[in-house]
């Protein structure tokens, strides 16, 4: 049987995404990247980072080279611009000349800085900061010239008691530990059939400086998904994940909401996916729903 074929126009964080997620459904895929920069699944969220020195490594902004997707199976094309779409044909035409057929066709084509228009925005030492090679630039400017700091200007309610979820913390030596909720003996006990998941993330993205191992587990109910309780530790950021998990829990959410939350994202304080997303991901496997 022919091998199904998907394209993929942008290298950026959601086309390296969906060609990883994709790969990993379904290892028959044929799958292309077509990216007009340089450089594909470059971490943008880190940037600036980089141009203030707290990351020094600029291979640390490339989650994935182009010779890392081919070693599982994804052609990235990269100095190549998708330039026509022939629909009726399922055909992506390319700056080389070529022409790519699809079955499956992904617009991952993000956003472009935009140039305001103002006075002032061509003098030297004005940026757009959107691409590698953006940073690039703006590094490279700042450590050729002495530029000069930019100044830092720059009645009577009645009150009833709602009840708790049991959010709790300590520190033991380095350790923040915390949790919300019940246990697994309290679950059964209570009714439910709990499953749980232990895994070990990082507290803040993997790249930064500071980046500290965290465990998390999480406790559902088998059958309905309910969170029933969670439970964190690790050097820094275990006391702001149960917090969240607190609200959550009196909430009501189940760990499919939970794999979903729109939790507060970049990399001074999570990965992209977060060790709660991860953890919920990974419980939700055990569960019947
Ligand atoms: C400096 C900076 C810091 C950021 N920090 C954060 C943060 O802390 N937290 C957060 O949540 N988000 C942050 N973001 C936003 C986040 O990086 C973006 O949401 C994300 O990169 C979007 O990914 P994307 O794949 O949709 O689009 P893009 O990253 O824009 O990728 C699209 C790709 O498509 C390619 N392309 C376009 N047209 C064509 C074509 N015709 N042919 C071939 N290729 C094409 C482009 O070259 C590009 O590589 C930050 C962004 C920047 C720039």
């Amino acid at each position: 049987m022919r091998r199904k074929k998907l394209v993929i126009i942008g290298g950026g964080a959601g086309g390296a995404s969906v060609a990883a997620e994709a790969k990993r459904r379904n290892p028959a895929l044929t799958i292309t990247i077509v990216e007009q920069g340089a450089y594909v699944s470059v971490a943008a969220c880190p940037m600036p980072y980089y141009i203030g020195d707290v990351i020094k490594d600029q291979n640390h902004l490339i989650a994935r080279t182009p010779e890392e997707f081919r070693k599982g199976g994804i052609e990235v094309l990269t100095n190549t611009t998708a330039v026509e779409l022939d629909t009726d044909q399922r055909v992506v035409k390319l700056s080389s000349g070529r022409g790519l057929s699809y079955d499956y066709l992904v617009l991952a084509t993000g956003s472009k800085a935009q140039r305001l228009g103002i006075s002032g925005e061509d003098l030297e030492g004005v940026f757009t900061f959107k691409t590698l090679a953006d940073a690039f630039r703006m590094k490279s400017y700042l450590t050729s010239r002495h530029c000069r700091k930019a100044g830092r200007n720059i009645g009577d309610v009645q009150m009833s008691f709602p009840g708790v979820v049991g959010a709790q913390s300590f520190r033991i030596f380095n350790l923040e530990v915390a949790a919300a909720g019940l246990g697994e003996k309290e679950a059964a006990d209570s009714g439910y059939e709990p499953v749980s998941t232990i895994i070990w993330g990082s507290s803040i993205a993997k790249v930064m400086p500071g980046a500290k191992s965290l465990g998390i587990k999480l406790l559902a109910d088998k059958i309905t998904g309910q969170l029933l309780g969670a439970q964190s530790v690790g050097e820094i950021g275990a006391v702001n994940r149960i917090n969240a998990l607190s609200v959550a829990l009196w909430s009501g959410l189940n760990i499919d909401d939970i794999a979903n939350l729109d939790l507060a994202y970049s990399p001074f304080f999570s990965g992209p996916w977060d060790v709660i997303h991860i953890a919920a991901q990974n419980l939700k496997k055990q569960m019947t729903i």
